[in-house]
């Protein structure tokens, strides 16, 4: 893992799912194999395969000090090309300290992470004003799970981040996307632990090779997905859980 402190130029950017994006960090060590954010490495030069490298943006949260007084408020979502979670946060805090100071300056915040590690910041998320908290759950068999996100968290320990934010009384979500095969449980694992749900297909050809090397390729047709797509969103509507489509959105 090639890792290299950098000095960002900005922080607060952006995007067209939300008014802005903060991206703590270039490049995700969770290596999810149909990662979209793989052409950040067009951008910043890396050559390390997707997962093998990460910059630590370490003056973020300065810049964010300075930028937010500078802005219209808008929803901000962390984050669009890395997991804010990502196992460097536990020391660099890069997104801990951008979520303190839009804690601080009262705009609302869309975290979207596939770690545990969000609970830590619990005490800012419950401060925050009109904060929400996504976790990515792609599907319920963790044996895939392992075959596409071979370094993500388990799905039991995302549905238990899950269960413990909304306990404690923040709103919640579950990005179902890229629904993968063994979705099916999904709606009852999920059920009194989220808001909403948001569902999209496999838009990406990056894992193409992952449903061809576990003879899965018929789990990544038109016809697969939208026979789950429709069996998913009634299951969802049976537990009284909003869903959505995501089809506009680049998400993870
Ligand atoms: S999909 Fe998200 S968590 Fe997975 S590697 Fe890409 S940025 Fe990281």
């Amino acid at each position: 893992m090639y890792i290299k402190e950098i000095q960002s130029k900005t922080i607060l950017s952006g995007s067209k799912i939300f008014p802005y994006v903060i991206n703590p960090y270039v490049g995700c060590q969770h290596k999810c194999t149909y990662c979209y954010a793989v052409f950040m490495k067009r951008f910043t030069g890396h050559r390390e395969p997707w997962g093998q490298f990460v910059d630590v943006k370490v003056n973020a949260v300065m810049l964010l000090e300075k930028e937010i007084v500078k802005n219209k408020p808008g929803r901000v979502w962390i984050s669009g090309v890395c997991d804010p979670y990502q196992p460097l946060e536990i020391k660099y805090q890069l997104t801990r300290g951008c979520l303190q100071i839009l804690a601080e300056h009262h705009w609302p915040v869309t975290v979207q992470t596939r770690s545990s590690l969000v609970l830590r910041d619990l005490d800012i998320l419950q401060k925050g004003e009109n904060f929400e908290v996504g976790l990515s759950i792609t599907t319920s068999d963790d044996s895939v799970r392992y075959k596409f996100e071979p370094s993500a968290p388990t799905i039991a320990d995302r549905v238990h981040t899950l269960d413990e934010l909304h306990k404690a009384g923040i709103r919640t979500f579950a990005m179902l996307a890229p629904l993968l095969p063994g979705s099916e449980d999904l709606p009852d694992l999920l059920a009194g632990k989220v808001d909403y749900v948001i569902l999209d297909r496999m838009n990406y050809h990056h894992a193409y090779w992952v449903y061809r090397k576990y003879k899965m390729e018929d789990k990544n047709t038109d016809g697969f997905f939208d026979l789950v797509e429709q069996t998913l969103r009634l299951a969802f509507k049976r537990w009284g859980i909003e869903c959505f489509l995501a089809r506009q959105f680049s998400t993870f």
